[in-house]
């Protein structure tokens, strides 16, 4: 058995580990005994001497993230356990041998005991984001593991850790395929097709949290002028495009991401005619709209919030979004309007969107609260998971 660097807690500060929350914040931390370094691998004790997790450790405000509340040895094998049972868990959401989408999150940090954490599988191709060294460090057992898990079917695997790695921790590494090679993939999500490419796409190349709200969106596009304002490449307006919708326009500030939207567009045999894509900012896009133009209007911002002190403005941005949003409405139209903002409850992006509604003057009802799907699972042990929130609202 290895001998683990051991962090020993302050007398009380067991507390959040008793009810299996997976993060140690260093006030809560007395000592840590061993040579240890960012990344590796500690054993948790209270005061008192007890066992209570392992975690990997980091620098910053939150020293540690749990990967497991029992005391084992972190091998291969016990990586191998975690990321089967999130594979077992997206078997049994059906997600891995349906015919209509061949694309979900694998692994979605806390969700699945993996804090820092991101694996998404793209038909033959999985991109894993790491957010903490201790997870980057681990990226060619997991591309070795994935490899076990899939056999033939996986084609490559991409780590693609570069750009959240230096967020979170400041340390710069290169993206790489650790196996194969394949920057681009045709998925399939519920029976739309889109090419998703990895290397230059934001993100981990798509936005898998939305497919359950593109799907309900599809029910309501048939014979409507949709506008999908934050459209990336497409997800929304290909779904509403091939449910029948009349028209769709999407805008996205990123111009690749409008080519891309175009070739999907294209790659679903919607008429040229039906779609156009227009790479705008969206708040002047909005402004010089004539009001009451759509039938249906999506509005899928980027988190406007990374942070609790950025809130207050975050607040007043979905304010005001989504008050122009509302204005561009037709009677009796439709908003499926969204915030991934972590920082941002549902309660409170209600409130923006109430005040906005106030604000352009239109009666609104709530028909669906919508959420992240079950791929993006949250741990009740740490409810911060909860990041995605949308309404969709009928607009008089
Ligand atoms: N709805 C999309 C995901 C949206 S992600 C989907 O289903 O795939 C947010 C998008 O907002 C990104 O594509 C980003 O390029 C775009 N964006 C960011 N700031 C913007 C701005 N000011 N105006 C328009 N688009 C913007």
């Amino acid at each position: 058995m290895t001998t683990y660097p051991k962090v020993i807690l302050k007398k009380g500060k067991e507390e959040a580990l008793l009810r299996f929350h997976p993060w140690i914040f260093s006030g809560a931390i007395e000592k840590i005994s061993g040579s240890y370094k960012e990344g590796d691998i500690a054993e948790v004790f209270a005061a008192s001497g007890r066992y209570l997790a392992t975690a990997y450790l980091l620098s910053g405000s939150i020293a540690a993230k749990v990967i497991s509340f029992t005391q084992q040895e972190i091998d291969k094998a016990f990586w191998k356990s975690k990321l089967l049972e999130a594979y077992q868990l997206r078997e049994r959401l059906g997600l891995v041998s349906s015919d209509k989408t061949n694309a979900y999150r694998l692994v979605h940090n806390e969700g699945d005991s993996m804090p820092g954490l991101i694996i998404d599988i793209y038909g033959g191709l999985a991109v894993i984001q790491a957010h903490s060294v201790g997870m980057y460090e681990l990226r060619n057992v997991f591309a070795e593991i994935l490899q076990e898990i899939y056999g033939e079917k996986l084609k490559a695997v991409f780590d693609k850790s570069s750009e959240s790695l230096k967020k979170m921790t400041g340390f710069k590494v290169e993206d790489e395929f650790l196996f194969g090679s394949m920057p681009e993939s045709e998925i399939l999500e519920n029976g739309n097709r889109f090419m998703v490419n990895a290397v230059s796409g934001q993100k981990t190349g798509f936005f898998l949290d939305q497919r359950d709200n593109r799907f309900l969106l599809a029910k309501y596009a048939k014979g409507r002028k949709v506008l999908n304002m934050f459209g990336y490449t497409g997800g929304f307006s290909v779904y509403a495009a091939n449910a029948g919708a009349t028209e769709v326009c999407t805008v996205d500030s990123s111009a690749p991401a409008i080519e891309l939207c175009k070739a999907n567009v294209k790659l679903n045999k919607i008429p040229a005619k039906n779609h156009k894509g227009v790479v705008a900012d969206a708040r002047q896009f909005l402004d010089q709209t004539e009001d009451g133009q759509y039938d249906l209007i999506i509005l899928d911002p980027p988190a406007y919030a990374k942070n609790m002190d950025a809130r207050k403005k975050a607040l007043g941005g979905y304010r005001s979004i989504n008050a122009a949003a509302f204005r561009k409405i037709k009677k009796g139209g439709l908003l499926f309007t969204f915030s991934c903002s972590q920082v941002v409850d549902r309660q409170m992006f209600t409130s923006a969107v109430t005040a906005a509604a106030v604000d352009a003057g239109r009666k609104v009802r709530v028909l669906h609260q919508l959420a992240q799907p079950a791929d993006h699972p949250i741990n009740l042990f740490h409810q911060e998971g909860e990041y995605l929130k949308g309404l969709v609202l009928s607009v008089e």
